[in-house]
């Protein structure tokens, strides 16, 4: 059976309550018993005895059967008078006639030891009278002779005032105990109350009511409890504050991380996951417990994670997934106690891509350079094996040839320098209010003569009051000279090149269109990329380095602008720059 902290304080209180009322009903009823008896044995003593010193005055020839009856009347008693050899002399409840019929009384206890000398007293049912009686005896000697008087009183009404003494005490025990159970019900209350408050506490507690502390009243083992209660509540208020900010600083380290994190448990599930992660693989919010067998199913990031899981060792490798075009550095770190694994995706695509280009253009610049050294080179041997000095006029066409490629390689490596110095990180322009028909201006005029030579006629339709921009001059000169340059040299003779500008919101499109062969629409999206070439036999030996396009974008990138083409092949070619106005 399962009391509550009040039941058991009450009932064990009850169960005080009712021994001690027990034990009080069964110590009184039995004491009070004895105690009337006794008083009773003792008033009928002194009785017997008056009745001894009325017969020790008698006559010898007075009637003892008159004065058992007068006597036992007064008395309310039956008094009996017994001669030495027990045979009954007066009784008066009997009739004088029937008094020698009665039975010889020496046998009877209270007779007996009466005879003996001292006061007898016995307690027994008399058959004669069918109750239970009380006799006393006490011995005689007069001038009747010598005898032994005996009083006998029923105790049916000690009985009486027995039973009514039981309910009274009954009564008094009864009452006694329900104010005990009373009392026991209040103090129980009392006690518990507390120590039920504390228990709710403890409970709110539990399920993370942290601020609350509980009421502390007194001095007592309870109010100690409480304070206990209180400083652990404090403890814990201080821990969960402190696992909420980490937890925060986490989740914010973790949202705020580029690479992707994820958490799985032994068997391969998510436990936790970071935007990053979730972002890469399309997890969906509610993915605690998704397997990550489920969220991707790359044959290598898997066979990666097996063996992590097999060797249970730290395991770093990149994965690429083809499907994304994306390369991740991963690392796989077991979990301490087996709990799991850490695992970090790192997206290394960019880093991969600047690898492969700075290979290819390791390799571009290789192969560019090549070629006029090895030219150089072979000239120059063949001079020395004897053309030099036995054939004038062929060593004067390898020393121009020679030059012609040293000139080339002079080109490649100012444009390469160019170039490099653009793409220094944190590289900036400084800039100036520039004319942008000064600057065209003074390019035509450098290429004047070229076209002229060429038999191209350059026209320049860029209007004087075109707005002023902000530019680095000489870099500005250089975008003109690079496009107007390849405009004249892929345009054939008789061909046109226009200069033109147009005003636009807050920026001025310069464009430069020529009537040459023009550009197939396949080439146009990798025409500003270093080293790409249209034809790359053909321009190689024009003298094209293939860098021009590439420093017209970067200079162009470094001023805030953009670079475009348009191109019919057949019909001509449009390069274009866009540049912010000056407001
Ligand atoms: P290059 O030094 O070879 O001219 P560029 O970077 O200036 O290198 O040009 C890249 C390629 O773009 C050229 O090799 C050529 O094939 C093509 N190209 C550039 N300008 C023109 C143009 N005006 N007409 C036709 N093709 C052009």
């Amino acid at each position: 059976m399962n009391f509550s902290f009040r039941g058991k304080l009450f009932l064990s209180y009850s169960l005080l309550a009712l021994l001690m009322a027990g034990l009080f009903y069964v110590y009184s009823n039995h004491f009070l018993g004895q105690r009337l008896i006794e008083e009773t044995r003792t008033l009928l003593l002194s009785e017997a005895k008056v009745v001894q010193l009325q017969i020790e005055g008698l006559p010898a020839d007075a009637s003892l059967q008159k004065l058992a009856e007068r006597l036992g009347g007064a008395m309310h008693a039956r008094i009996t008078l017994i001669a030495s050899d027990g045979r009954v002399l007066a009784d008066s409840s009997v009739q004088a006639a029937q008094v020698a019929a009665l039975e010889n009384h020496l046998a009877r206890p209270e007779v007996h030891q009466a005879f003996s000398g001292s006061d007898g007293s016995a307690v027994r049912y008399s058959e004669t009278l069918r109750t239970l009686m009380l006799y006393v005896g006490v011995h005689y000697d007069g001038a009747v002779g010598k005898g032994v008087v005996r009083l006998a009183l029923p105790l049916d009404s000690l009985e009486k005032a027995r039973s009514t003494m039981h309910l009274g005490l009954g009564a008094l025990v009864g009452g006694v105990l329900l104010m005990a159970l009373l009392f026991s019900a209040i103090l129980s209350g009392l006690i518990s109350r507390p120590l039920r408050a504390m228990a709710d506490a403890a409970a709110r507690f539990g399920v993370g009511e942290w601020s609350l502390r509980v009421p502390i009243t007194g001095e007592d083992e309870g109010a100690y409890l409480g304070r206990v209660l209180n400083q652990m509540a404090d403890r814990i208020e201080q821990q969960m504050l402190h696992l909420k900010e980490e937890r925060h600083r986490l989740d914010t380290i973790l949202s705020s991380m580029g690479e992707g994190v994820v958490v799985l448990d032994p068997l391969g599930r998510i436990t936790l996951a970071n935007p990053a992660f979730r972002r890469i693989f399309e997890v969906p919010e509610d993915y605690v417990g998704i397997r990550l067998t489920e969220v991707c199913r790359n044959p290598d990031l898997l066979a990666v994670y097996q063996s992590h899981r097999d060797t249970g060792l730290e395991v770093g490798r990149n994965v690429t997934l083809p499907a994304a075009a994306i390369t991740f550095a991963t690392h796989w770190v077991p979990l301490g106690n087996q709990e799991g694994t850490v695992a970090v995706f790192h997206d290394i695509s960019d880093l991969k891509r600047l690898e492969a280009v700075r290979r290819d253009f390791v390799a571009n610049v290789s192969h560019e350079l090549r070629t006029p050294v090895t030219v150089i080179k072979g000239y120059a041997e063949t001079l020395l094996d004897g053309v030099l000095t036995s054939d004038h006029a062929t060593a004067t066409r390898f020393v121009t040839t020679i030059r012609s490629h040293a000139d080339r390689l002079a080109c490649l490596i100012a444009d390469l320098l160019a170039l490099s110095e653009l793409e220094v990180s944190g590289f900036s322009l400084e800039l100036a209010s520039v004319r942008l028909v000064d600057v065209a201006a003074a390019v035509s005029g450098l290429l004047e003569a070229k076209a002229a030579a060429k038999g191209v006629t350059v026209t320049n339709e860029i209007p004087v009051d075109v707005p002023v921009v902000a530019a680095n001059r000489q870099r500005l000169e250089q975008v003109f000279f690079n496009l107007l340059d390849n405009a004249i040299n892929y345009t054939p003779a008789g061909g046109k090149v226009r200069m033109s500008a147009d005003t636009g919101v807050a920026k001025l499109t310069v464009r430069i269109n020529d009537t040459g062969p023009g550009i197939a629409p396949e080439h146009l999206p990798r025409l500003f990329e270093r080293f790409y070439r249209v034809d790359p036999s053909r321009n190689r030996e024009g003298g094209g380095t293939g860098l021009g396009l590439a420093i017209v974008k970067h200079i162009m990138l470094l001023h805030g602008g953009t670079v475009g083409v348009e191109s019919t092949p057949g019909v001509g070619s449009t390069f274009s720059f866009t540049l912010p106005v000056q407001q």
